[in-house]
């Protein structure tokens, strides 16, 4: 059976059952496979060409599943958005896309009312099935085009490996829609017939609601970046008293932490710890391993695994060669998971896709090194970083920066905390000459910025400087920037 007409199966075995569940709101399958379909017709009625993705903007409401898995079944791709991205970028993404139509909540409610057949035309392995716009390194955000195939792929994997419980498992989604790592929950739960618990971005930063929604969510499997677990193990009520059916942390996304791994599995005795890695370029996740106490003693830094059945992972030197085991090199992933590439970008595809007998490869930038059968990571080769799991580009940032009336030049450094990346720092040389008031020079920055960037690629401190120090080949001197903030 395909992907969707087993997802449709759910709706007609168990229509009550609860498929999402999201701040008090709740989806049933036999709303959500309803809906779907009349969204679908809908859609086909819409006269939009049929390789226009479909952008499905909002944050968290049920009415998204509803909006993702119509436009499947409508044969287009959709593109996720979440709420909190302004409108600015939003613009670009849609641009970037090609969208004819915007599904927001308000739309998906109106268009499902009639309740129309779903078309035909559900698409097959090569249809490109999601369109997820991460942070690109000149200011344009690009779009990476998922295929059903590739889809399957990591699903069959996944669920071959953690062998869900069928028609049984709640999983817990933490990450926006737009953040590839919602697809490890939220398409692994519509296939295996189970129920999705998403936080919200408010249940999040409320550390008491937090606490009552996870308490109160019965959850069998957590997946999330490992920033969220290792908030919640700040206080001594997270642990198996409090999830007592968890049977296992799925993190993806950020560099799992020998002590987070190991708090947890003091703390969890009944739960598995996995981490899995890989890039939204090649699905979700490429990588995996089951965290042990004997390998958190044996490494210093936790492993992040093996490769699924079917990829290879390889790590290369800079012309293409295998690096010997222990020596470090550039992760290169070949599989049906990689993408064909960003969208309506051949330019950039080029420099980082390629063929390799007859296989898509995808060249990560991440520095990386085998030993034991193992992968392990370590490390950015160019300028994008990661911090609470958001994956930024220090360059996008910067242009944004510098295109403000105000500033002359810009450039974006990350501070460090306990060796791991934590917060971002602009340095900027302003064009009127230096601030009188460097605060008030910030937050008005700050406030420019917030019209342009989502939240978290904001800058935590804007520094003034009247020019930059240069290295001896004339480029801005990146680590003696990094320097001041510890001077
Ligand atoms: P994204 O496309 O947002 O999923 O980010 C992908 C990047 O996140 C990878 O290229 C890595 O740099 C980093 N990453 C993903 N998973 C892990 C992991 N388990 N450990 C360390 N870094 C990771």
């Amino acid at each position: 059976m395909d992907l969707l007409s087993r997802i449709d199966a759910w709706g007609q075995s168990s229509p009550e059952k609860v498929a999402y569940r999201s701040e008090g709101a709740e989806l049933t399958w036999g709303r959500l496979v309803r809906e779907s379909n009349a969204l679908a017709g809908a859609i086909a009625k819409a006269d939009i060409a049929l390789d226009s993705p479909i952008v499905v903007r909002g944050h968290k409401q049920p009415e998204l599943i509803i909006g993702y898995l119509g436009c499947a079944k409508a044969g287009h791709a959709y593109v996720p958005v979440d709420a909190g991205v302004p409108e600015a970028r939003v613009e670009r993404i849609i641009a970037a896309a090609g969208a004819q139509l915007v599904l927001t909540p308000e739309k998906i409610r109106e268009l499902v009312v009639v309740a129309d057949d779903a078309p035909s035309r559900r698409g097959d392995a090569s249809s490109p099935h999601y369109v997820m716009f991460t942070s690109g390194s000149t200011g344009e955000p690009k779009g990476v085009v998922i295929t059903r195939g590739c889809l399957e792929a990591f699903l069959d994997w996944t669920l071959r490996e953690q062998q869900f419980t069928v028609g049984g498992e709640i999983f817990l989604n933490q990450v926006i829609y737009s953040f590839d790592v919602s697809v490890m929950d939220t398409w692994s739960s519509l296939v295996t017939g189970g129920t999705v618990v998403s936080l919200t971005a408010g249940d999040v930063a409320d550390f008491r609601r937090l606490f009552d929604v996870l308490a109160s969510s019965d959850i069998t499997t957590w997946v999330s970046t490992p920033a969220l677990a290792q908030l919640c193990l700040g206080d001594r009520r997270f642990g198996a008293d409090m999830l007592p059916r968890l049977r296992r942390f799925l993190f993806c996304g950020d560099v799992l932490t020998p002590e987070v791994a190991t708090q947890l599995i003091d703390r969890f005795p009944s739960s598995d710890v996995w981490n899995t890695y890989g890039p939204t370029e090649a699905t979700v996740a490429t990588t995996s391993v089951r965290v042990t106490r004997d390998m958190l003693s044996r490494y210093p830094q936790l492993p992040i695994g093996v490769a699924m059945p079917g990829t290879s992972v390889l790590v290369e030197d800079e012309r293409g060669n295998a690096v010997p085991s222990g020596s470090r090199g550039e992760i290169v992933i070949v599989g049906p998971n990689v993408s064909p590439g960003y969208l309506g970008r051949p330019d950039l595809t080029s420099r980082v896709f390629s063929v390799r007998n007859g296989v898509r490869a995808y060249r990560t930038g991440d520095w990386g090194s085998e030993q034991d059968g193992l992968l392990f990571f370590h490390g950015r080769m160019d300028n994008q970083v990661k911090i609470a799991g958001h994956r930024i580009e220090l360059g996008d940032i910067e242009v944004h920066l510098a295109s403000l009336a105000s500033v002359r030049a810009a450039a974006v450094v990350v501070a460090n905390k306990n060796d791991r990346p934590d917060s971002l720092h602009a340095f900027v040389v302003l064009a009127d000459g230096p601030a009188i008031n460097e605060r008030e020079a910030g937050a008005a920055l700050r406030r420019e910025l917030t019209a342009l960037l989502p939240a978290y690629m904001l800058p935590r401190k804007f520094h003034f400087l009247e020019r930059f120090p240069l290295t001896s080949n004339g480029k801005t001197d990146r680590k003696a920037l990094t320097a001041m903030l510890t001077a």
